[in-house]
């Protein structure tokens, strides 16, 4: 793999809207704390089901008018119609709001019409023709291979087809295997895809929830760890878990820097420890 770094490496942090007050509340304590670390952005979801998605909006209006960080806010583009994502795009012009996340998302269940956008491929290209130059666009890429790709050559393939519609960069699914993302870095090289690709990373706080989450979103948590983390979790050792889990995601981060990743993307899960105390004792490169 060539190395994709740039000096010293970025950091960004994902954020999920909260439902309630009392959660906006705690999160801008958690935006502060995590402040410390710095980041390149933060980044907002935006649920594809509907339900959260003005929570999402006023999120990216607290960061982006009441902190000194660059909010990024995501958006899906699945169900959506040009009208409403015209209507988004201008609300954040509007915040000054300079980077975008462009996904498709996943219909909710019971969904059958994707609407006006099929792929994110389609909101890449849409965002360009409607705003030129004015937002930097992050795409999803998955070292792993997305759930619903025909096989990982399709993946490349789709993926390259995406970043051709104008993305700046891509931000990965998380992943607990570093050969996947070098692999992958390699093929996106060899198929002409020359763009920043960020891991994505997921601490380690809970053993069920990961798993779960792990199957939905089709990342793998390779035996060995899921063995160790169930013993953890069998013993109600949520300490020793929550240790190890830190240990083994740190060790993870740097040997991606090392091996040249040009950032970090924090699954932050809305927590401050969990990202902290990973993020702290990092080396990030700075020139020679
Ligand atoms: P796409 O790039 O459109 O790809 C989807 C699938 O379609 C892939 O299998 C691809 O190979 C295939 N494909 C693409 N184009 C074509 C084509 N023309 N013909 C045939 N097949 C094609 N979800 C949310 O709801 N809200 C969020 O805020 C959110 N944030 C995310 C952030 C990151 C960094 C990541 C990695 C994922 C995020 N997701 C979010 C989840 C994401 O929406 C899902 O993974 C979704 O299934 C795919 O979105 P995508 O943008 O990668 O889709």
């Amino acid at each position: 793999m060539q190395s994709q770094q740039k000096y010293p490496q970025p950091l960004s942090l994902e954020f999920f809207p909260p439902r309630t007050d009392a959660g906006f509340e705690k999160l801008k304590g958690t935006i502060d704390a995590l402040g410390a670390l710095k980041p390149q952005y933060i980044s907002v979801t935006y649920g594809a089901g509907g339900t959260t998605q003005a929570r999402t909006v006023e999120t990216v209006e607290y960061i982006q008018t009441q902190t000194p960080h660059d909010a990024a806010p995501h958006l899906t583009c699945i169900g959506q119609t040009r009208e409403s994502v015209l209507q988004l795009l201008h609300t954040y012009d509007q915040l000054g709001v300079n980077r975008i996340v462009a996904l498709r998302g996943d219909l909710p269940s019971g969904m059958l019409d994707p609407g006006e956008f099929k792929y994110a491929s389609d909101l890449v290209r849409f965002i360009r023709e409607e705003t030129g130059d004015r937002f930097t666009l992050e795409v999803a890429a998955y070292p792993e291979t997305h759930p619903q790709a025909k096989n990982c050559d399709e993946g490349i393939k789709w993926f390259k087809y995406k970043v051709d519609q104008g993305a700046d960069e891509a931000i990965t699914q998380y992943f607990y295997n570093v050969d996947s993302y070098l692999y992958f870095i390699d093929s996106c090289e060899q198929a002409g895809i020359d763009l920043p690709i960020v891991p994505g990373i997921m601490p380690i706080t809970n053993y069920d929830q990961l798993i779960r989450f792990s199957s939905m979103c089709g990342a793998e948590v390779p035996r060995w760890l899921r063995c160790r983390l169930e013993s953890f979790s069998d013993r109600g050792d949520m300490e020793g878990l929550i240790a190890f889990g830190r240990d083994f995601v740190t060790t993870l981060c740097q040997r991606l820097l090392d091996a040249g990743a040009p950032g970090l993307h924090f699954y932050t899960m809305n927590q401050v420890e969990p990202t902290l105390s990973i993020a702290r004792n990092l080396t990030i490169h700075h020139p020679a």
